[in-house]
């Protein structure tokens, strides 16, 4: 399959075939890009011999200047931005899938309203934008934001600004030559020379070990639940002290289910109830895209210094910041409705037919907790080598420190071109990459750094052009 806008000659199988030309390749062969651009000796290559790439320093021509792979809130912003600068790009994935498939239908957003939206590089479609065009409640602060308003709003967000997404899955993403091959979930082959990585969290659900290899029957993980109808009447643990577990223990009360929360916290944490901020208040404590205090507004405004701070500082801050907490709203849907069991660690599960044996320790004492379902509201950890559809000698070129990858000032990984936003580059940048608010830094940011490749801007500032590959 020709990768769409190659417009090249091509020489045909069996032509003398001369270094920086190039060939078609036999149509039997799937795996390889069928145009190839030959720049060392490709004798082997004209006798029908397959060679590893490597050997026969295949180097394809880019059909795309940049691929997005991922559609949610960051692939967007980064695709709007790319728009707003003239940048030529395409970008894979059904729009808003996580937050379509994988997030609870009756949620709400614990991030407010302003620090809500997707970034289009102007600021003009902003969720506050959106519910005012289209007479939608809204609020900047103290008003828990729907699921389904978020939702709308990204996808009117995609439609207006990003109407190019094609819903296709990414199948593989190999490195050939200096450009990347992507395959598609149809077949198609597109070669980039650039591609930012926007995949957000779901290959990253953290599940503690004792409770995996169990049936899904019995054991599932947050992101596994859109609804919780089908546990009305069935006991129901979630593990986990943060939003997700606490919102996912209300939801499964509020359907019928006689649920209960297992928590190695001492006491649950719980975000302030809004009040009036007066001025004196306002100076403590400023309010910023993630939550008010003095460090949140670092964070959130200043991740460029996060990322020159010393790499066990970031690691730290990044596990300590923002801890599970519960939004102020959700608290009277949980306290005095769902029992909550702290200080407690599970040790092992054990299942028994339908029905699954805790042995948990509970303030130092031992006890059996025996239940239908466990769900894990464990959070999400970052493992690049968790991503399936990344080539393994792919993935084995981008420096990671521990499992996340290593990317310089403009979300560059070592491996030149392709770029890590959102929550894979939480270490480098801080917590706010874990959240919408983060898009606009991370797409602007990568959107200036892709255009000076493309030669679409001014070069780039010294400060993003430095290098991956230095120590974390
Ligand atoms: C339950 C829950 C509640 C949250 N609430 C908030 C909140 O209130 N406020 C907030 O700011 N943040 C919240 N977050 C964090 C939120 O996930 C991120 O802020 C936001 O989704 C990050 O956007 P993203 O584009 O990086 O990731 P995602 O939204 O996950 O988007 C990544 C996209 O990439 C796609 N993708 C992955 N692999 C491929 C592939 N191979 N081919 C094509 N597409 C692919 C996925 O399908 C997905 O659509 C919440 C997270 C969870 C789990």
């Amino acid at each position: 399959m020709t990768p769409a806008g190659v417009s090249w000659p091509t020489l045909r199988n069996g032509q003398n075939g001369l270094s920086g030309t190039e060939v078609e390749l036999g149509s039997a062969d799937t795996t390889w890009p069928r145009h190839v651009h030959l720049i060392g000796d490709n004798a082997l290559y004209l006798l029908g011999k397959r060679v590893p790439t490597s050997e026969a320093k295949l180097n394809p021509s880019p059909s795309v200047p940049v691929a997005i792979v991922g559609a949610g809130p960051y692939g967007l912003s980064v695709a709007a931005n790319l728009r707003t600068l003239g940048v030529e790009y395409r970008i894979f994935g059904r729009p808003m899938r996580s937050w379509l498939e994988n997030m609870p239908e009756k949620m709400f957003l614990k991030s407010v309203g302003f620090a809500s939206s997707l970034s289009d590089g102007t600021g003009d479609h902003t969720l506050a934008a959106f519910c005012k065009a289209h007479g939608r409640d809204y609020q900047d602060v103290d008003w828990p934001v729907p699921i389904g308003t978020f939702t709308d709003y990204a996808q009117w967000f995609q439609k207006t600004l990003v109407d190019n997404v094609e819903p296709h899955d990414v199948i593989d993403l190999r490195q050939v030559g200096d450009h990347f091959e992507i395959r598609l979930s149809t077949g198609e082959t597109v070669v980039a020379a650039q591609v930012v990585m926007a995949v957000g969290h779901t290959y990253f659900a953290h599940t503690p070990p004792v409770l995996r290899g169990i049936s899904k029957d019995l054991v599932s993980h947050v992101m596994d639940h859109r609804g919780f109808e089908s546990f009305a009447g069935r006991t129901v643990t979630v593990i986990g002290a943060g939003q997700s577990a606490l919102e996912t223990s209300a939801l499964l009360h509020e359907a019928g289910a006689d649920v209960s929360i297992l928590v190695r916290e001492e006491k649950l944490a719980w975000n302030g109830d809004p009040v009036e901020r007066t001025l004196r208040m306002r100076l403590r404590a400023p309010e910023s895209g993630l939550g008010p205090g003095w460090k949140s507004l670092f964070y959130s405004n200043a991740p460029q210094f996060f990322r020159p701070l010393p790499r066990a500082l970031r690691e730290e801050i990044v596990k300590r910041a923002l801890g599970p907490a519960g939004a102020w709203w959700l608290r009277p849907r949980v306290l005095g409705k769902v029992p909550v069991s702290l200080h407690t660690a599970v040790r092992s599960a054990t299942s028994h037919g339908d029905r699954l044996q805790l042995d948990v320790v509970r303030a130092g004492a031992s006890e059996t907790v025996t239940t239908e379902h466990v769900i894990a509201g464990t959070g999400y950890r970052v493992d690049v080598n968790r991503i399936p559809f990344l080539d393994r000698e792919l993935v084995a070129r981008v420096r990671q420190s521990g499992t996340t990858p290593v990317l310089n000032a403009a979300f560059e990984s070592s491996v030149p071109g392709l770029y890590f936003v959102g929550l894979s580059a939480a270490h480098t940048f801080g917590p706010v990459q874990r959240f919408v608010f983060g898009a606009d830094f991370a797409a602007r940011r990568v959107g200036k750094q892709v255009a000076r490749r493309v030669g679409k801007a001014q070069p780039a500032p010294a400060s993003l052009q430095d290098d991956a590959s230095r120590p974390a």
